[in-house]
Parts: C-alpha cells; sequence; structure tokens
C-alpha cells in the first residue's frame, strides 16, 4: 500500500497512473480512522467494484462543534495502516490540515436545502457543512469514479448526494449496510469510549430499534415509535436526543405510503453519543 500525506504528491501519482490507462477506475473511502469492520467493509466493496482504492484517514476538525470531541477522538494509525494492508487497500491518503485547508483557504457555505440543518444538523450546528467542505476538497484531490459511503451516518449520506448534485460531479455513490457488533450495537469508532459493561448493555439501541420494526405492522408505526421512545429514555445512563422517522430520499417528516423510511436515532449512553437506524421499505 503507498501512503501519501501531500495532496499535490497523490495527484500526481494518480495522473501518471491514468495517462497510463484510462479506463482505470478509483474507489474513494473517505474515514476519521480508528478502523472498524464498518470502514473496511466499504474498502473490501471499492476494492471489488474499482481498480484502485484510495482510502483517507483525517479527522476533519471543521466537521466537529465539540472540541473536547475533536481532541480525544482516538488515533490508532498502526492499527489502521495493518488493516488497511490486510485488506489490500491501494493508496492510503493521510493529509495533514494545513494541507486540506492551507492559508487563505476560503470556507465554503452549500446551498444543501436545508438539509444540514434538521435532525442530527440541529444537534450539531456546522456539522454537515464541515463534512461538504472537506469532502469537496477530497473530491477534487482524488477525483474518484464511485465514492463509498456507510448507512450508519445515514443523514450524510443524503447531504453528500446533494453536494455531489449541487458540485456537478459525476461520482456514483455507494451506500453500504451498517456492520454490527454481534450483539446488535452500531459499530462507531466511538465504541471504544464505552466501558466493557456498557459496550455489552448498549444493545439495547438496535434491540429497540429490532422491536420496531417488528411490531410496526400491528400496532402501526407512531405507537411503535412511542414505545421505542419510552424504552430508550428510561434507560439507566441513557438520554434519548431524537428518535424519527422520515422519508429517506428527503429527510422530511411528510411521505406517502410507498415513500422508504428511516427511523433515525441518537441516544447519549454514558457519555458516548451513539446513532443507528433502520430503513423502513
Ligand atoms: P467515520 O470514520 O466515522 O467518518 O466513517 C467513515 C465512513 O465509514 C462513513 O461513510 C461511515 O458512514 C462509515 N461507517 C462508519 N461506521 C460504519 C458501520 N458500522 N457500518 C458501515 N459503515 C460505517
Amino acid at each position: 500500500m503507498k501512503v501519501f500525506k501531500s495532496s499535490v504528491s497523490l495527484r500526481k501519482y494518480l495522473d501518471n497512473l491514468q495517462t497510463g490507462d484510462q479506463r482505470l477506475t478509483v474507489g474513494f473511502v473517505p474515514t476519521m480512522g480508528a478502523l472498524h469492520q464498518g470502514h473496511l467493509s466499504l474498502i473490501d466493496a471499492s476494492r471489488s467494484e474499482n481498480d484502485i482504492t484510495v482510502c483517507s484517514i483525517f479527522v476533519n476538525p471543521t466537521q466537529f462543534g465539540d472540541v473536547k470531541d475533536l481532541e480525544t477522538y482516538p488515533k490508532p494509525i498502526e492499527r489502521d495502516l495493518d488493516l488497511l494492508i490486510e485488506h489490500e487497500c491501494d493508496i492510503l491518503f493521510l493529509p495533514e490540515a494545513e494541507d486540506i485547508y492551507p492559508i487563505g483557504h476560503h470556507h465554503k457555505t452549500y446551498d444543501l436545502n436545508g438539509l444540514d440543518k434538521i435532525i442530527e444538523g440541529e444537534q450539531r450546528p456546522g456539522h454537515f457543512q464541515g463534512v461538504c467542505n472537506v469532502l469537496d476538497r477530497f473530491f477534487s484531490i482524488v477525483k474518484p469514479q464511485r465514492a463509498y459511503f456507510g448507512q450508519k451516518d445515514f443523514q450524510q449520506t443524503v447531504v453528500v448526494r446533494k453536494l455531489v448534485s449541487l458540485l456537478g460531479l459525476n461520482i456514483e455513490l455507494r451506500i453500504m449496510p451498517i456492520s454490527r457488533e454481534p450483539h446488535g450495537l452500531a459499530m462507531s469508532s466511538r465504541n471504544s469510549r464505552l466501558d466493557p459493561e456498557a459496550f455489552q448493555k448498549a444493545r439495547f439501541i438496535h434491540d429497540t430499534l429490532a422491536d420496531i420494526d417488528r411490531n410496526k405492522d400491528s400496532i402501526g408505526l407512531e405507537h411503535a415509535l412511542d414505545n421505542a421512545a419510552k424504552m430508550l429514555s428510561t434507560q439507566d445512563g441513557a438520554t434519548l436526543e431524537y428518535l424519527t422517522v422520515v422519508n429517506a430520499n428527503t429527510l422530511e417528516p411528510e411521505f406517502t405510503n410507498t415513500d422508504p423510511k428511516v427511523v433515525l436515532v441518537v441516544v447519549n449512553y454514558r457519555g458516548v453519543r451513539l446513532l443507528d437506524n433502520l430503513l423502513i421499505q
């Protein structure tokens, strides 16, 4: 695996490869590191669908509202390198913040039609604008044919779709299913902040989503959501930030019977923000 810290060197290397063979396709997997099976499933998918797979590891300061969250974000880079080599990733892009946001860099504000202000965006003002700024830079450096994202961050996938269309980019977005721990908890780099007991108990989030899925037809979705909200907010050590069902394409609360829906949930459990979701076709 080749590792590039400089965007200019990475672009030069990719240009050389693609001059040799213009049909070479590039798959891109942006991450913030502390890799787990969820990230690796994106790498595997990219490997199977492209000639070259580029993974980036960059803890993007502009998408963190909370400085403590940014400062304490796990950075096990040696382990990440081993995992990427094991999964035969071709290129790791590991830039410094100064390369992505050089002095004089102008942060953009994207017109996301309000997608960045609702649900997760309401809890984390500026977060999705930060995500769009870093992806705009990355897409212009890597110029991928395909980019891989996890369904785990559902709202992010809708925002990125909007960004790609706003920028007029010809990038195919590939959304991969949520990788879960054996007991059901959605994998996340932040799970390492849970102590072993909390990690085991955190399965209640996925169990509750599974209850909604099981009961929605017999008691109705609204009633199933009410029950779930009660269940999530009465767990010891848990604060329910939101539990909502929205149109999976637009994230709006309106839908017809045939629109796909998604239940989005965030629970703060013992100081760790845990996201999960359930698609309802
Ligand atoms: P992050 O490093 O948290 O920015 O995540 C990088 C990418 O991996 C994003 O597209 C995430 O949605 C995706 N991802 C994170 N956790 C999971 C998971 N449990 N299953 C599938 N994809 C995931």
